[in-house]
């Protein structure tokens, strides 16, 4: 299946993402875990990136359409794909029904969670990553079993230099402008599924399961 999870930031995307992929044995290609990659790595990319990513902003749609076709031309994408986090601008959409056209495939659906702000902004403050395998917590919603302690993989949690108060007041007025018309973009296409993002991790996973016609 080829899948577009929509949200806005903190709406619980990767979270869903990580059990998603596992469950349907696509690959999980997240545009955010992309970029911080290559700031990790202190490639061109990344630093051309962070400045983006530092203030809340999004990395112009050039730069973005031409990380995401590479990694779709990749082989293990010919089964599938699930996108997290892209398409973010009405013209990186065009730009994947571009892609998407060349192989003459397309989407099957496009999952938009929905949250209100409010809970954004405490989930975002509160959210925690796996240092070693990216994993997502919270450090009242979602806990480790050891505190900092990855519950997967062992690995030590860290806080997203993003993820504090002003940038993600920042973050969330660019998603209004620039994002939120993709819902209207995929509902016109017939693609969107509209899910309850508010409910436990468990039951927006059920949800999720349950739009794309199966009871996981
Ligand atoms: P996104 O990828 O959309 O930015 P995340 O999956 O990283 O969002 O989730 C943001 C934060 O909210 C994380 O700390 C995560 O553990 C937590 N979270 C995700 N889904 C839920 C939920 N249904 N209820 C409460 N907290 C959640
Ligand atoms: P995320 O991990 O999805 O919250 O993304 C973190 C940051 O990466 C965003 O605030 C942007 O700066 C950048 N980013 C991620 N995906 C995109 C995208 N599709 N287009 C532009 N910028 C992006």
């Amino acid at each position: 299946m080829r899948i577009v999870l929509l949200g806005p930031p903190g709406s619980g995307k990767g979270t869903q993402a990580e059990f998603i992929t596992e469950k349907l044995g696509v690959p999980h290609i997240s545009t955010g875990d992309m970029f911080r990659k290559a700031i990790g790595e202190g490639t061109e990319l990344g630093k051309e990136a962070k400045k983006y990513l530092d203030s809340g902003q999004l990395v112009p749609d050039e730069v973005t359409v031409g990380i995401v076709k590479e990694r779709l031309n990749q082989s293990d994408c010919e089964k599938g794909f699930l996108l997290d986090g892209f398409p973010r601008t009405v013209a990186q959409a065009e730009a994947l029904d571009g892609i998407l056209k060349e192989k003459d495939t397309g989407l099957d659906a496009v999952i938009n969670i929905n949250v209100p702000r409010e809970e954004l902004l405490k989930r975002l403050t509160g959210r925690r990553i796996c240092r070693n395998c990216g994993a997502t917590y919270h450090i009242i919603f979602n806990p480790p079993a050891v505190e900092n302690t990855c519950d997967k993989c062992g690995g030590e949690l860290y806080q997203r230099k993003d993820d504090t108060e002003e940038t993600i007041i920042n973050r969330l007025e660019v998603y209004k402008k620039q994002t939120e018309p993709l819902i209207q973009y995929y509902k016109e296409k017939g693609l969107l599924k509209d899910i309850d993002g508010g409910q436990s991790i468990e039951e927006v996973t059920k949800d999720i399961g349950l739009s794309l016609g199966r009871d996981w």
